[in-house]
């Protein structure tokens, strides 16, 4: 039933989307078995250089007070303080060059020397220089979304560059040694079914790792403040079918989702094709100025990740993303197109 995708199966509801969402649980299952990836994510900077309109840390938001955390306090929180359960971290920011010198290749050198915990960074469109050097100092994935397949939608929006730039990255990034992991936003204004099948069959032409679908956040401060939201079934379906389609990516469940139906997205992304989870440990002197979504954030804590993941029957893996990729590279030597450099 699933093996072409068409544009309706994306707003598919009652029984059907049951059906849908059963058959991603059980191809993730299949692959994975019940163990689910636990990551820790720390947001270092909410300086941006971008204008994007969805998001509410874009430059020209004076509404937000901007700061950067230092290395000495975010090193303390991961190494120390992390959750037994952490076994990667995820170093996220507004696209801050300066944060990636001062704070996050400072960060990557220190957690390489003193823990084992695999690297990912969230960190935008940067320089080809400095993708080699957090690559050097020990990240090996990285997190761009390409936000939306539709050109004119990209450039509507105010995404970084063009959307051929971030494509070109995107491409770049898996050329040069990284695992790489994009994604798209869902329910974005004027976004039509044709749009998300559009994205997910992107998202399956690029070299990617894994990918992450997030429902629109209409939040607080942003041009497209006065818009609906996503609709959280909608993001929902698009996880499913990413997990049909590619049974052996990495796909997180994101804490949008428990912003868009809050108490039960969560776990339902779990339901839903999902096997990677998040645990939020930026320091709280940033914690309420990162406002990707809105202000009134759902912070998803050790306790509540935890939870959720007791409630869908699943358990952490001991073994990390990053030492999951290099298995399965060394498994599947072919398993990656090889694209072209920017
Ligand atoms: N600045 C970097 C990384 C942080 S932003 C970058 O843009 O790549 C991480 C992601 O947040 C973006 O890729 C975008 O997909 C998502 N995002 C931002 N605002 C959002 C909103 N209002 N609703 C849903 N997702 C949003
Ligand atoms: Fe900046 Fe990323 Fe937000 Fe765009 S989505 S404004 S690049 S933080």
């Amino acid at each position: 039933m699933w093996n072409g995708l068409r544009s309706a199966d994306f707003e598919v509801r009652g029984a059907d989307q049951q059906l849908l969402h059963e058959r991603a649980s059980a191809v993730t299952r299949r692959v994975f078995g019940e163990r689910v990836f636990v990551r820790a994510v720390v947001e270092v900077s909410n300086f941006c250089r971008e204008n994007c309109h969805y998001c509410g840390m874009r430059r020209d938001n004076r509404e937000l007070e901007r700061s950067r955390l230092g290395h000495d306090e975010l090193a303390e929180a991961l190494i120390h303080h992390r959750p037994a359960a952490v076994t990667d971290v995820n170093i996220q920011a507004g696209e801050d060059p300066v944060a990636v010198r001062t704070v996050v290749l400072p960060l990557i050198h220190t957690l390489r020397r003193q823990t084992t915990l695999g690297i990912s960074v969230c960190l935008g469109t940067l320089e080809p220089d400095t993708y080699a050097e957090l690559r050097a100092a020990g990240a090996s994935i990285y997190i761009l979304k390409f936000e939306t397949a539709d050109e004119a939608g990209y450039a509507r929006f105010r995404a970084p560059g063009t959307r051929s730039e971030r494509l070109e990255h995107i491409r770049h990034l898996s050329a040069t040694g990284w695992r790489v992991s994009s994604g798209f936003i869902s329910g974005l204004p004027g976004q039509t079914p044709m749009d998300l099948l559009n994205n997910c069959q992107l998202a399956r032409e690029l070299p990617l790792d894994g990918a992450s679908v997030s429902p629109f956040i209409a939040g607080e401060d942003i041009p497209l403040a006065g818009e609906a939201s996503g609709d959280v079934e909608t993001a929902l379906n698009c996880m499913a079918m990413l997990r049909i389609t590619n049974p052996r990516w990495v796909i997180p469940a994101v804490s949008a989702l428990n912003l868009a139906q809050p108490g039960s997205g969560y776990i339902r992304g779990l339901r839903a094709g999902a096997n990677l989870v998040t645990i939020n440990l930026t320091p709280r002197a940033l914690q309420r100025n990162y406002v990707l979504y809105k202000r009134d954030r759902f912070i998803m804590d050790e306790a509540r990740v935890m939870d959720a993941l007791a409630q869908a029957g699943l358990v952490p893996s001991s073994q990390s993303l990053a030492d999951f990729y290099v298995q399965q590279k060394e498994s599947q030597p072919d398993c990656c197109p090889v694209a072209t450099p920017v």
